[in-house]
């Protein structure tokens, strides 16, 4: 195993992030952690109880009376909400609309973001989301920026989504991904940027397993390096 590295990585959607991260972490033998899954899952809180994702005071309220539990099972991870296995339900597309306006609620990323600090504390973690190399885990010793272009990302998701029984235009994700993408970069809190010492790879033209690679030499030759500086 690789000494016990936090590595962060982020980018915007369809950029590949979360099977990458989730390789990534069973090829080093690190826990995986997809933060976009948690706050999917106070999404699904707000739709569940009826509170309008919207109105800011409830969301904020509600994340106050919320657990998410994240739990390694069958080498997949697993989100718990209140107790319940949600994870095939977080990416409905109900889920994904009103993710945008739950996490922008600065109560909702401060339970979670400290929720996400405590469980990169102790490295082995590959963590995935939009603001971890800048806000969650500032100090990961690898950080890594994935982009691709929006064509690539789009076509991406609707193969995965299609690959679920949903048949969305592509036309239609396209723009729905282009609103998204603006809605990161440019939103108050936490927005989606690439940390100033992150490393950008552009994923359009590479396969998972070439991006997988890339990154887990970076994680061992970071770890050479360690082990160098510690004996001499
Ligand atoms: O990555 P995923 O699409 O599952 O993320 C769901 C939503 O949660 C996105 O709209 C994204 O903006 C938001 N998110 C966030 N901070 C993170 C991870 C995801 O605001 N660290």
């Amino acid at each position: 195993m690789t000494e016990n590295l936090t590595i962060a990585i982020d980018g915007p959607a369809g950029s590949g992030k979360s099977t990458t991260a989730r390789l990534v972490a069973q090829r080093l033998g690190y826990a995986y952690i997809d933060t976009g899954a948690m706050y999917r899952a106070m999404a699904l809180k707000a739709l569940r109880e009826g509170v309008d994702p919207k109105d800011r005071d409830a969301v904020a309220e509600l994340a106050d009376r919320t657990r998410i539990e994240l739990k390694q099972q069958d080498g997949a991870m697993h989100i718990y909400l209140d107790g319940e296995d949600v994870t095939e339900k977080l990416r409905l597309p109900e889920v994904t609309k009103a993710v945008t306006p739950v996490c922008q609620v600065n109560r909702v990323r401060q339970v979670l973001v400290e929720q996400q600090r405590q469980i990169g504390r102790n490295g082995a973690v590959v963590m995935e989301g939009r603001d971890i190399g800048t806000v969650v885990l500032p100090r990961a010793e690898l950080k890594i920026f994935l982009n691709a272009s929006l064509q690539e990302r789009a076509k991406r998701r609707y193969l995965e989504l299609r690959a679920q029984g949903l048949e969305i235009p592509l036309r239609q994700l396209k723009k729905q991904m282009a609103q998204r993408d603006k809605q990161d970069m440019s939103r108050a809190q936490a927005p989606l940027r690439k940390a100033e010492d992150a490393i950008l790879i552009d994923t359009t033209k590479l396969t998972i397993e070439e991006q997988v690679d890339k990154i887990v030499n970076l994680a061992k030759s970071l770890s050479a390096e360690d082990r160098n500086g510690q004996d001499s």
